[in-house]
């Protein structure tokens, strides 16, 4: 069975590789040669067809998180996929069946559809209208709204601040 703990963290690093640095989007995975390091280093082959694959599921886990498409977006990223079952020690465990270019990709997506199913909602995109990160709230309450309260919690908190103090001033 895949680690989902651990696919979780990659479909979020996946996620938010496209940041707002200084008002500026950018992209991460932009320098090609490093994003296949980086790829590699995740658990990938660091081929260039894997990145292209992973490229394609982000832009669809980005616009589904964010409700701008429907998640059937996602079925050519896991088309042909299978698991193939076999007995060790008694017990039948499961290993996923898809080319290695593929492999990062689809577990990708499978680690979104492990969240939807269980922990539906919480994953996010980041209220901040003007930062692009998405998050996963663990916590019990589920309140989370910031990918990192110390960047857009206090920022958000700071632009209501100053918002108020000009409402008052204007009054
Ligand atoms: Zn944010």
């Amino acid at each position: 069975m895949t680690d989902t703990a651990s696919d979780e963290g990659f479909l979020l690093a996946v996620l938010n590789s496209t940041p707002v640095v200084d008002g500026v989007p950018t992209d991460d995975f932009a320098d090609t040669t490093r994003a296949r390091a980086w790829l590699a280093g995740a658990g990938g082959v660091g081929t260039e067809a894997e990145l292209r694959h992973v490229l394609e599921v982000r832009q669809a886990l980005q616009a589904v998180v964010r409700g701008e498409q429907p998640p059937d977006v996602m079925a050519p990223a896991i088309q042909g996929v299978t698991y193939v079952p076999a007995m060790e020690d008694g017990q039948i465990t499961w290993t996923l069946s898809v080319s290695p270019d593929r492999e990062l990709a689809v577990r990708a997506v499978l680690a979104w559809d492990a969240l939807a199913r269980h922990s539906p909602g919480r994953l996010r995109a980041c209220a901040n209208d003007e930062c692009r990160l998405f998050l996963i709230d663990h916590s019990k309450a589920n309140a989370g709204r910031w990918c990192s309260m110390a960047v857009c919690g206090n920022r958000m908190k700071a632009r209501r601040h100053y918002q108020r103090i000009r409402e008052m001033q204007a009054e």
